[in-house]
């Protein structure tokens, strides 16, 4: 049986002998050298963590294990989040791997299906706003003080900790440090997170700590442009937001390590999307293409360093957003059951 994050990284997580070692097979992501992408760009040491491959299919599930240890040892009945989809998703899962309740509040019309499908699927109470993400956060910050509800978004210092250990993981499976990683940014909790992991190591065994690249969609991009953007727009729903919780936080990576938060525009996210899935073989959800987008922005300036390794973080599997991987294409119409019309359709 495959250890999850807690019983691999005990020693470097707050968890006592008596925490619950709870786990749905977290962690443990392939890192998957880069066969086309890379090389069409002049890099031979790109890989991509493919984190869509975790239990409910994103990242959030190694944060999402060590926050639910946490609150099943502090005797919660009900974890609560606000989401963008992947939380809420994984928030289900563990609450009904430990029968308890969730209760998981997302934007109306603003989380892609497959998510959704998760939440009810897993038998959460899914509530809908009428509004944003960060309205969704803000309200549920104030009804998460009710006695027994454990908040599991990323506020939550377990879900930052539970998801350090995906910069242990890299390390170990690249056996260094990679010289510049790229990941999507959203609440800011996850580059915050693989920040710290890096940190630590680098603490622990005077290894490096790489650059930090944050990608955000430009109709979201509150980090880049410094301020809160009340209407955040993007076709890449999990990082539809305008006012990340860990703000300081996410700013601290980028300047700490040398690194830059910068914006890529829907269409970029989109072709990176689809070059993933048609010349890697890696189905990705659209915000998981952000990362991407601009490694290939940045690299057309001429400013990656191509003799090091770098990392791209993929962070939701594909089949979340179903519609987003069909977009503007066609199933040709059904041939006729004969040799002869299938031989003509085949070409
Ligand atoms: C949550 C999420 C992000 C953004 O992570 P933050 O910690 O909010 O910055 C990016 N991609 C996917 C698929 C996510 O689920």
């Amino acid at each position: 049986m495959t250890p999850g994050i807690i019983e691999r990284y005990a020693a470097s997580l707050p968890v006592s002998a008596t925490t619950p070692r709870i786990t749905l097979g977290e962690g443990s992501t392939p890192l998957v050298r880069s066969s086309r992408i890379g090389p069409s760009i002049g890099l031979h040491q790109l890989y991509f963590k493919y984190e869509g491959l975790n239990p409910s299919g994103s990242f959030k599930d190694r944060g999402m294990a060590l926050a639910t240890a946490k609150a099943v040892e502090a005797g919660a009945k009900t974890l609560l989040c606000a989401s963008t989809g992947n939380t809420s998703a994984s928030a289900s899962a563990y609450a009904s791997r430990c029968g308890l309740r969730a209760v998981v509040v997302v934007p109306a019309g603003g989380i892609a299906a497959g998510k959704l499908a998760q939440a009810l699927a897993y038998g959460a109470t899914v509530l809908t706003v009428k509004g944003t993400f960060d309205t969704a956060l803000k309200l549920v910050r104030q009804v998460a003080d009710q006695p027994g509800v454990a908040l599991v978004n990323s506020v939550n210092p377990d879900r930052i900790e539970g998801q350090k250990t995906a910069a242990f993981e890299i390390v170990e499976q690249l056996r260094e440090v990679p010289s510049e990683l790229f990941i999507p940014v959203g609440n800011g909790g996850n580059i915050t997170a693989y920040w710290r992991g890096f940190s630590e190591l680098a603490r622990t065994q005077g290894s490096s700590r790489p650059q930090m690249h944050g990608a955000q969609a430009e109709g979201a991009a509150p980090l880049v442009r410094g301020k809160p953007v009340a209407r955040p727009r993007t076709v890449a729903t999990a990082i539809r937001i305008g006012n990340p919780a860990s703000w300081e936080s996410a700013i601290a990576a980028r300047d700490e390590s040398g690194g830059s938060i910068e914006a890529v525009s829907d269409a970029e996210i989109m072709a990176a999307h689809r070059r993933l899935a048609r010349e890697e073989g890696l189905l990705v959800e659209p915000a998981s293409a952000a990362g991407v987008a601009l490694l290939l922005a940045r690299a057309r300036e001429g400013t990656v360093r191509r003799d090091q390794p770098i990392v791209c973080v993929l962070t939701g599997h594909g089949l979340k957003d179903p519609e987003a991987l069909t977009r503007g294409l066609t199933i040709p119409a059904a041939v006729e059951p004969t040799l002869t019309a299938l031989r003509r359709a085949i070409g």
